[in-house]
Formats: structure tokens, C-alpha cells, sequence
């Protein structure tokens, strides 16, 4: 018997210091994530505060909103074509990337925050004065193809996914408004399907 309770003293003796050793190890890693949360917390704070105070170079700052009209000006100006010159705006940029092989689609955007976050922005997002609007036809017809009125590919001009959209969507006004005139496909009907000659109440 007294085995045997000693080796229930043990057990149990066991248990207990296992449980205080859990009680103490959990504590102290409570006290440890709490500390650590602290840190962190310090740490997010003092980033935030450098961000805030960081300078942003004025050539990437995006934050500025250009009117329309300003970019139309803009398109006309000296400025522009000493600029570009008579080409498009797509025609001498040439996209940074790794390898000698271009990736198939283009960035998804160039701007994130109000700056500009890469090294080569695409044509549209390099220049803050070309604004993609109905009413910039100018600059819309730069990225229409003069052979068959359809859109250039962005794969061709190197326009970034997001001005791209912006771009379809632009034109597709445009043309709803009447400031980009296209030609719609001649088609040949039947009008003696509609229309017969020898009738002439045309009821029949
Ligand atoms: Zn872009």
C-alpha cells in the first residue's frame, strides 16, 4: 500500500509541477507577446511617423488633378511637340524588365498611392498632362489604329492595364458622343424581303 501511494504522491507531485511549469511557461509567454506586441506597436508608429515625414520626389507626385482642358492646351503646345515631336505618345517607350524575353501583359498599374511606383511608368502614366478623356481626342487617336479604326493592343503602345480600361472606356464614350467619328461595316440587304414593288398599299 504504501508503494503504491507513494507512487500516487508521485503522480500526483508530478502533475502538479508539470501544471506550475504550463502555468508559468504560459505566462510567460503571454508576458513575452505582450512585450513583443508592444514593440511592435512602437515600431508600426515610428514607421508610420517616417513615412509621414518622408519627402516624395516632385517629379513621381501624382496626387495633382489636371482638367481636361488643361491636357487638350497641353496636346497643342510647344512643350508637346518638342516633347514627342509627330509621333504618338507609345512610339519611343520601351518598358524595363528582367531577361531579354518582355512579359506578355503589361503592369497592372504605375501609380499606387499618388506616386509613381516604378522605374519605367507606361506612356500614359509617365506624362501627368495626358488625361484620358472623350474629349482629348488628340490623344485618343493615337491609340486607334488608322488602318482599320480598331484599338490598339496594349502589348503594342505598352500601356498599363489599368489606363487601358480607362482607355476602352474613353474611346467607347467618345464614340457614344459623337467626338470620335468611325465608320460602321456596309452591309448589303434584301429589301425585297420588306418591300414589294407591285404592291402599292404596301399591305402586302
Ligand atoms: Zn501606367
Amino acid at each position: 500500500m504504501s508503494i503504491v501511494s507513494l507512487g500516487l504522491h508521485r503522480t500526483v507531485g508530478s502533475l502538479w509541477t508539470g501544471l506550475i511549469n504550463k502555468g508559468f511557461t504560459l505566462r510567460n509567454l503571454s508576458v513575452t507577446n505582450s512585450f513583443r506586441s508592444a514593440e511592435a506597436v512602437g515600431q508600426i508608429a515610428e514607421e508610420g511617423d517616417g513615412t509621414s515625414q518622408r519627402e516624395i520626389d516632385p517629379s513621381k507626385d501624382r496626387t495633382r488633378i489636371i482638367p481636361v482642358e488643361t491636357s487638350i492646351r497641353y496636346l497643342e503646345s510647344k512643350a508637346y511637340k518638342e516633347t514627342y515631336g509627330s509621333n504618338p505618345v507609345w512610339k519611343l517607350y520601351r518598358r524595363n524588365h528582367k531577361g531579354q524575353i518582355p512579359p506578355q501583359k503589361t503592369r497592372k498599374l504605375c501609380i499606387r498611392n499618388g506616386v509613381i511606383s516604378t522605374g519605367s511608368p507606361c506612356p500614359i502614366c509617365r506624362d501627368e498632362y495626358l488625361i484620358l478623356d472623350y474629349r482629348n481626342v488628340k490623344l485618343l487617336k493615337q491609340f486607334i489604329s488608322e488602318y482599320n479604326g480598331e484599338i490598339l493592343s496594349y502589348q503594342k503602345t505598352g500601356i498599363c492595364q489599368r489606363k487601358y480600361r480607362e482607355l476602352l472606356v474613353a474611346i467607347y464614350k467618345a464614340k457614344d458622343f459623337g467626338t470620335i467619328t468611325f465608320d460602321v461595316p456596309l452591309r448589303y440587304y434584301d429589301y425585297s424581303e420588306w418591300y414589294k414593288p407591285d404592291c402599292e398599299d404596301h399591305q402586302c
